[in-house]
């Protein structure tokens, strides 16, 4: 069988479900880790699963270009190279190409763009990005897909969204079937709701294993994307997995399940975690603040990590200021942990039917905004 999702509890139109994959099997809602280049930055494989986490994201982009995909296929894919051997998702690339690359040129077939590590030539099609994906060893093939501009106008957004509808039959084409694996169709149509529908009436005649929710989180504000979402996610099948990708905070993931997403990405956690910021159960702290200097108390008193655990606010503020190498690794587990203990307290909530008293709790924790929470600034 291919790889699939089975529900196991609503509540509205968030959704508690278990993701059957060749790697074993995950409980959603889901937040992946991202994986950028084989690691998730600064932690070793078993300290990501320590976290409760159970899937992994991993970029064709990054993996292409370094080591190459034909290599890590030699050294028996992904999940051996890295030494995760729980599911992993790749993208497919498209993102970064638009955000990444240098000189690209895009026609109907592809994109042709130079290196940002070296400058060398690359090519990328629908069919190489989902060979490169079969080669990593991807759980989760993403179809390659153009990621549309932010801001762009409805006649743009359309004739981005239909060249990726185009792309999209190609890369279900390439893609080989096999037990456990599965390939995900990618949304588009900007904030454009008529191009949305368009969009997953598109994917849905051709049919995948998944569907995500993509173009989004590119400066439109949590607003319009959670109005994306709200005449998006409706017309998604019922019965399949459903992922909004590069998504986001702990209040847009809450909001995105409130409306029905199953999975999540996002480098907030690890690229706050490498810069002094930690997201707690009461907001975001900024351990380069002064205050923090002599501070005995934990980061965070709910946290079961070893920042948290082990050490004091003053401890971890005195490791960032000092540029020492253990700083941005505690500050990332910790938001791993504080992530999956997030993903997992909603799911037990929904599971319980009482995700709306959880929402408020969360969010009075978080700080007095629901939409986002409190944050620090430098000081
Ligand atoms: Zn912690």
């Amino acid at each position: 069988m291919t790889l699939h999702w089975t529900p196991a509890a609503r509540d509205g139109a968030a959704r508690a479900g278990v993701l059957h994959t060749a790697h074993g099997t995950v409980e959603t809602p889901v937040f992946m880790p991202v994986g950028t280049a084989g690691t998730v930055k600064a932690m070793t494989a078993d300290a990501v699963r320590a976290t409760g986490a159970r899937m992994v994201l991993g970029n064709t982009y990054h993996l292409m270009l370094r080591p190459g995909a034909e290599r890590v296929a030699r050294l028996g894919g992904l999940h051996r190279f890295m030494d995760w051997h729980g599911p992993i998702l790749t993208d497919s690339g498209g993102y970064q190409v638009m955000s990444l690359a240098g000189l690209r040129t895009m026609d109907e077939e592809g994109v042709t763009f130079r290196s940002h590590v070296d400058g060398a030539k690359h090519r990328l099609t629908p069919e190489r990005s989902v060979e490169i994906q079969r080669l990593l060893g991807a759980d989760v093939t993403m179809c390659f897909d153009e990621c549309t501009p932010f801001p762009a106008t409805e006649e743009q957004a359309a004739t981005s969204m239909r060249l990726s509808m185009r792309w999209a039959a190609r890369s279900r084409a390439a893609f080989q079937p096999r037990e456990g694996h599965g390939l995900f169709g990618i949304v588009q149509g900007g904030v454009h709701p008529p191009l949305r529908a368009e969009s997953v009436a598109a994917l849905t005649a051709i049919g995948f294993e998944g569907y995500a929710v993509g173009g989004l989180a590119v400066g439109e504000g949590q607003a319009a994307m959670f109005a994306t979402l709200d005449c998006t996610v409706p017309l998604m099948p019922q019965e399949a997995p459903r992922y909004l990708m590069g998504v986001g905070t702990p209040a847009d993931i809450l909001g995105a399940v409130w409306r029905g997403i199953d999975m999540f990405d996002c480098v907030i956690p690890t690229r706050s975690g490498r810069t002094g910021r930690a997201y707690t159960s009461r907001g975001v702290l900024n351990l380069r603040n002064a205050r923090h200097a002599e501070d005995p108390s934990p980061l965070d008193p709910a946290c079961g990590c070893p920042a948290c655990a082990r050490h004091s606010r003053a401890y971890l503020h005195h490791l960032i200021k000092a540029e020492e190498m253990l700083g941005p690794m505690l500050l990332t587990w910790h938001n791993i942990q504080y992530y999956q203990d997030l993903m997992r307290g909603i799911r037990d909530a929904i599971c319980a039917g009482r995700l709306a008293e959880h929402a408020a709790a969360l969010e009075a924790g978080w700080g007095s905004s629901p939409q986002a929470p409190a944050e620090e600034k430098d000081g």
